[in-house]
């Protein structure tokens, strides 16, 4: 139950319970699943007053001593109630307290044989890597793989796999998104054609996640490749640990148990006794930091693998200088017109899907805004519809203007459709393709294009995000960046870390082959540093800066922080509440509680929101005050708000 508290239960004489079992009890009028977290032989309550457990769940394995302390160290730093982390770390069908079929009891043969076929033979510095790592089995030690776009991160991941599989051990693989970089998967296939790879996402349907659990929980699946919800997996016999893209934000849980995978992974590799691997191109300031004070240690992939490869040429295209039509710079459309005269491809970045972010009438300054959100409406034109991307929410397109009635409503702004009609219209022979969540509705659809992509179907993509991830496409040549800007004048002090990694990340998806790429970043703000680093591929020079502005600002990784957000149906209850939440726990000397703010979306689906930030230069202390605060949010019970806390947030929306 979603409540601070354990219940407890006698156990019948003759049951043979443990630690770790799943058991059925009765809990009011109805039976659920429970799942024994501790036995004791006294109680506050007397035996004959408690209701008995009336079943021991035998259909999948008990959940081991390692689990269960991960889930208590878990429930204790993100501040949620234990039974809550635990059942949530389950898949669905082991929450029920129905019974697995018979069938899929029955546990595959362990006939698997750990046979690897590596694709490359190593580079000198990937085999650098792979054997610092490889030194660490057997023991907890954290690396942060740093190698650049296309170094080859992948191939050591794969030779590090292939000797913990050796020494018959379990490898865990957690990547931001499985969906969308379908390739991967593939690739650990070839690479391991007898081993079994369970997959794990919450997009699986229920018998499929169910079944990969079983696997990795029996210990038959050799490897566990996840989104952040592999981490959660029972493991018996975890080796090694890999958190590719460990800066990715989509590691951190932004609902219920708000836990970050990069950091609970840490955890359990210490728990294991195994090397835990964090790699990206662009680490997050906070494992860079880590490495800087000596936690972790840095093994470096300064140069591409593949023969020839370079990294990219990246200009920058001043908008305060050059003119632009239809938002693409005059430089950056005669670059596209030569990589089309010479059928390379080419990618135009601009992250905001849809044709156009506003629909405005000009005669009166009217936008189209949601209902439900203070948020405008996001005009899609391919099914003339208008659309929230916060809530979701959904309308017709207003033939006039419904506050003066002009008939002439203009879009204002640009996302991906708008720019792939003006490509369109400029280069009417040219196949444009566009990739954001829109077009990939369904996932083998995505395949397919992207699969075509590599192939060379496509000349200019157009695309969000989506097409940063991972992509590997050998006949791509040139990458424009639209609208970078925005996280330039932002107040997130996390807006130019993750406009770095976002932008190395498409940069690097041009000249992956002998053919040298190039990258043209607009701007108004030209002489911004960050365009300078990224110009040097100096991710190190970037990084360090920033770490110095955040020392010198008090911010993370310098202090701890936690946020205790409020929703209720008007502003100022939720900011009543957090007003009142202040003063429930006493506040150390090392803490500061600020005051609450109105969220900078204040309203979200039809919920007006507000949170406070708490800081402190001392996690113990911090830790300690949001236990005593919880404790207390928890007894009052309110039903006209809802809260949360959420430790080490990343998101202030
Ligand atoms: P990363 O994940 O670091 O961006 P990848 O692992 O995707 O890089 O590798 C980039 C490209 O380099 C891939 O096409 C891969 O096949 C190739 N590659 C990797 N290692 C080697 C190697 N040792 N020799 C030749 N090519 C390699
Ligand atoms: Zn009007
Ligand atoms: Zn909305």
């Amino acid at each position: 139950m979603p409540l601070a508290k354990l219940f407890d239960y006698a156990l019948p004489e003759g049951m043979p319970a443990r630690v770790g079992d799943r058991v059925v009890v009765p809990f009011g009028a109805r039976q659920r699943l429970g799942i024994v977290a501790e036995i004791d032989a006294a109680s506050d309550l007397p035996v004959s007053r408690m209701k008995a457990i009336a079943a021991v769940r035998d259909d999948a394995p008990p959940l081991p001593d390692d689990w269960l302390q991960l889930m208590h160290f878990l429930s204790g730093y993100y501040q949620r109630p234990l039974g809550e982390t635990m059942i949530s770390a389950l898949p669905p069908r082991l929450r029920s307290v129905r019974p697995l079929p018979r069938k899929s009891l029955s546990s595959a043969s362990a006939t698997s044989s750990a046979r690897f076929v590596p694709t490359h033979a190593l580079t000198p510095d990937q085999t650098r890597a792979f054997e610092r790592v490889l030194e660490a089995y057997g023991r907890f030690e954290a690396f942060l793989l740093h190698g650049i776009t296309g170094s080859g991160k992948t191939e050591v991941y794969l030779n590090l796999i292939a000797r913990a599989l050796e020494r018959g051990g379990q490898a865990l693989v957690l990547v931001p998104e499985i969906s969308l970089t379908p390739q991967l998967e593939g690739r650990f296939c070839q690479a391991f054609p007898e081993v079994r790879l369970a997959v794990m996402h919450s997009a699986l349907e229920d018998v499929a996640r169910t079944s990969g659990w079983l696997e990795a929980a029996r210990g038959e699946a050799g490897i566990v490749l996840g989104t952040r919800l592999g981490v959660l997996a029972p493991l018996p016999k975890l080796a090694l640990i890999v958190v590719d893209e460990e800066h990715d934000p989509s590691f951190k849980q932004q609902e219920g148990l708000r836990y970050s995978a990069r950091d609970a992974a840490v955890y359990r590799a210490k728990l294991a006794g195994c090397p835990v691997v964090l790699g990206s191109a662009t680490p997050s300031l906070e494992s860079w930091h880590n490495w800087r004070a000596g936690r972790y240690e840095r093994l470096e992939l300064p140069e591409r693998a593949a023969p020839g490869a370079r990294l990219p040429a990246v200009r920058i295209v001043d908008l305060g200088r050059e003119s632009a039509e239809q938002g693409i710079a005059a430089s950056l459309w005669s670059a596209l017109a030569a990589r089309v005269e010479k059928n390379e491809q080419s990618l135009i970045f601009i992250n905001r899907r849809g044709y156009a972010p506003v629909l405005a009438c000009e005669n009166c300054g009217w936008t189209a805004g949601c209902t439900r959100c203070s948020a405008r409406m996001v005009l899609h034109a391919a099914d003339r519809r208008l659309r929230c991307h916060h809530c979701g929410a959904e309308s017709a397109i207003p033939r006039a203007c419904p506050t003066c009635g002009n008939v002439d409503l203009k879009p204002v702004g640009r996302g991906t459709q708008r720019i792939e009609e003006a490509l369109q219209a400029r280069f009417p022979a040219a196949r444009i393709v566009r990739i954001d969540r829109d077009s990939a509705r369904r996932r083998g659809e995505l395949t397919r294009t992207l699969d075509g992509i590599r192939r060379g179907e496509g000349d200019i993509l157009v695309g969000t995000q989506l097409l940063a991830k991972g992509h590997d496409f050998p006949g791509l040549t040139l990458v424009g960046v639209l609208n970078a800007d925005t996280a330039l004048v932002s107040t997130d002090y996390r807006a130019p870390e993750r406009l770095f990694a976002v932008l190395a990340q498409v940069a690097g998806r041009a000249g992956r082959r002998e053919r040298p790429g190039e990258v043209l970043v607009q701007t108004r703000y030209p002489g911004h540093p960050l365009f300078g680093a990224l110009a040097r591929h100096d991710f190190s020079g970037f990084a360090d800066s920033q770490l110095a502005e955040r020392r010198a600002a008090g911010f993370p990784p310098y202090v701890f922080e936690a946020a205790l957000r409020a929703e209720a149906r008007k502003l100022e209850r939720a900011m009543r509440f957090l007003r009142e939440a202040a003063a429930v726990a006493a506040v150390p000397d090392e803490v500061h509680v600020f005051d609450p703010v109105p969220n900078t979306l204040t309203r979200r689906a039809g919920l007006e929101r507000a949170q406070l930030l708490v800081q402190s230069s001392s996690r113990p202390a911090l830790q300690a005050f949001l236990g005593d605060l919880s404790d207390k949010l928890f007894a009052q019970a309110e039903r006209d708000v809802r809260w949360h806390l959420d430790v080490d947030p990343i998101e202030f929306d």
